[in-house]
């Protein structure tokens, strides 16, 4: 054998496809990740080619800027048209609101500010005290621990809107849907540094094959291949082939501050509805940095859909981003008409991006 060359190793990528060949199942078999980081090393490394016919790899709502409801865009959209200074990421920025994004409302002079970190907007509010920030907070259970920390030491003139999101209740929603008809999840290897293995322990008492997975294409590959080899021993178990990164505990000073910030609340989830207990609040302590009860937010209902965009259906894996008859066309990475085109981890996004390179 050549020399290993790390988790892209070609000698080792087809040793593992002609094991995964090897179980291929007798019946279909649908496996579902939640990760955007996962879909980007599926695409981009043809990895669904390598599969036997009858396994389907599909992607499920990974992404954290194409879950967040047009209306949370709404509120923050408004925040940046009545005087405070709305700061967020690059990828938010860009995401439709009902029918603006952040980027079309700085146009119509919105104050909008886009930065890399939390800490990057808290520095910019202490830089200019006498003026408002809000920080539009998204992300999955790895951003939550650093806007924790950020809550407990913020200045006055500093607050959050909070939209994030919690993956193990967008598990147990994915798992409960009879039309899905699921056989085994490959959790999110970011995710899972944050909350370790027990939050999965159910799956597999729910007859869900489960194993966590890292980024690489050897990572996913095996991902694939331990989920098969549940199935054909017909014994369901939780299997974390991210070990370099993830621990059974997880990053545990990391749970205590978010613990210390936020309580756990049911959350919308665009084009899913809402989730139980899949959302965060800060806790009543920190309600001074709640641009909710801060200001006197006044939007609708908010729409989360633009007309002819299937982003509900493929955040689900129901139909993939080709299937759409706006993939490509009417929508672009350029020009997004739905949320999952606008972020580098939407799953349009990623297939768009295969298909014009
Ligand atoms: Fe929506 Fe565009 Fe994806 Fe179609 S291609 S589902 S319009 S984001």
């Amino acid at each position: 054998m050549e020399q290993f060359r790390g988790f892209r190793d070609r000698e080792l990528a087809e040793l593992l496809t002609k094991r995964i060949r090897e179980l291929e199942p007798p019946d279909p078999v649908k496996i579902c990740h939640v990760c955007g980081t996962h879909e980007w090393t599926i695409t981009h490394n043809g990895l669904r080619h390598l599969l036997p016919e009858n396994v389907n790899l599909i992607a499920g709502p990974g992404c954290p800027v194409c879950i967040v409801p047009a209306r949370e865009i709404d509120e923050a959209i408004w925040l940046s048209l009545n005087g405070t200074t709305v700061v967020t990421f690059g990828d938010m920025y860009r995401a439709p609101g009902s029918e603006i994004s952040l980027e079309d409302a700085k146009s119509q002079g919105g104050e909008v500010k886009v930065v890399y970190s939390v800490r990057d907007a808290v520095e910019m509010a202490a830089r200019e005290p006498s003026h408002e920030f809000v920080f539009f907070a998204i992300g999955f259970e790895t951003t939550t621990p650093m806007n924790a920390v950020e809550a407990e030491r913020c200045p006055d003139n500093f607050s959050f809107l909070v939209s994030h999101r919690l993956i193990p209740p967008a598990l147990d929603a994915l798992a409960e849907m009879d039309d899905l008809n699921l056989d085994g999840f490959i959790a999110p290897g970011h995710v899972s540094t944050v909350i370790g293995m027990k939050p999965y322990q159910k799956y597999p008492e729910m007859g869900m094959p489960t194993v966590i997975a890292g980024f690489e294409p050897l990572d996913v590959l095996m991902g694939v291949y331990m989920i098969l080899k549940q199935i054909e021993d017909g014994e369901p178990r939780l299997e974390n082939e991210y070990s370099r990164a993830v621990t059974f505990e997880g990053n545990v000073k990391a749970q205590e501050a978010v613990a210390r910030v936020f309580d756990t609340v049911d959350g919308a989830w665009r084009g899913l509805g809402s989730i139980p207990a899949s959302a965060l609040k800060l806790k009543e302590e920190f309600s001074a940095h709640d641009a909710r009860l801060r200001y006197e937010i006044d939007v609708g209902p908010g729409r989360d859909v633009y007309p002819g965009c299937s982003c509900p259906q493929v955040i689900l894996g129901k139909i993939s981003p080709d299937e759409c008859p706006l993939f490509i066309k009417e929508c672009t990475p350029e020009k997004p008409k739905g949320a999952c085109m606008v972020s580098r981890e939407g799953t349009c996004s990623i297939w768009a991006i295969e298909a014009l390179l």
